[in-house]
């Protein structure tokens, strides 16, 4: 299992992926750019190489780039279509030039307009979007917490936007405070084993490309979505313990949204997680 964070912008991509090195990651995310911005800043050729040797140099697989939030794949406003394709074709071409993805990005809201119409919408954006990125570029669709008119909630809706399009291209995330939104009470034994099989009918396990775990202080079930730290959330070790215990999961990267508070603060709760992998698998 590789265990990482999202690792806030540090003095520039270098700095950034060093710091993920430092505190032990195995896998980290970034944000392509501004996250609740449509503009992507310059990318500086030698901190670009800087990053591709440091995260090669520290084998840290796979480097999540995180599409910016504005994003709504679904949007039936022409202007907002127009502004959410480029920033999505923005953030593919910058993982590309950092030999990083995939890209995540959530999946949009239908404002009234349905989910039927408004999958269509996403996966029409999603067939443009591969067409003017890097062919290197890959995409991950993260499930939704299901609040307002939010699609790719349901892992049938998650199916329907990723499906038509090749699996090592478009695959999907998970992100364990959405899933408790929707009621997956992951602290149960055999939780874990039911989501991956309600995965497997859906979008299939194939595409399963990482997990976000956050914990939650929202109610279980409430479709409300409130990232907590590990500590301070309903969910608790229990559900990151039937994580990391999954067979299915062993390959996965599990990333921590939530930033730390400092430094040591990530590097301990990185080396508690391998301490709890090694303890439930041995080795
Ligand atoms: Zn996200
Ligand atoms: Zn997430």
């Amino acid at each position: 299992m590789r265990f990482g964070i999202h690792v806030p912008k540090q003095r520039n991509l270098t700095a950034t992926a060093e710091y993920a090195r430092d505190v032990g990651c195995g896998a980290f995310q970034i944000f392509s750019g501004n996250p609740v911005g449509w503009r992507i800043g310059r990318l500086d050729v030698l901190d670009r190489d800087g990053f591709v040797e440091t995260v090669r140099g520290a084998d840290m697989r796979p480097a999540l780039v995180h599409a910016p939030y504005l994003i709504n794949l679904a949007t039936g406003d022409r202007r907002l279509r127009r502004l959410s394709m480029r920033a999505l074709t923005d953030a593919m071409t910058r993982a590309a030039d950092l030999r990083a993805g995939p890209v995540v990005v959530h999946a949009g809201n239908h404002k009234g307009a349905g989910p039927r119409r408004a999958i269509e919408r996403a996966v029409r954006m999603i067939a443009r979007v591969l067409k003017q990125s890097p062919p290197a570029a890959t995409l991950a669709v993260e499930g939704g917490a299901g609040k307002g008119t939010e699609i790719g909630v349901t892992f049938e809706e998650l199916a329907s936007i990723v499906s038509p399009f090749p699996a090592r291209r478009v695959g999907v995330l998970l992100d364990t405070a959405h899933l408790w939104a929707l009621g997956w009470d992951l602290r149960k034994a055999d939780a874990v084993a039911a989501l991956l099989e309600a995965l497997d009918r859906g979008p299939g396990l194939g595409r399963l490309v990482g997990l976000h775990v956050n914990d939650s202080k929202a109610e279980l079930g409430s479709r409300r979505d409130k990232h907590a730290l590990w500590t301070e959330g309903r969910m608790g070790r229990r559900a990151l313990r039937n994580l990391v215990r999954s067979p299915e999961l062993e390959d996965m990267p599990l990333v921590f949204e939530i930033p730390g508070k400092t430094r040591e603060f990530d590097r301990g709760r990185l080396a508690s997680m391998r301490r709890m992998g090694k303890r439930i698998r041995g080795g």
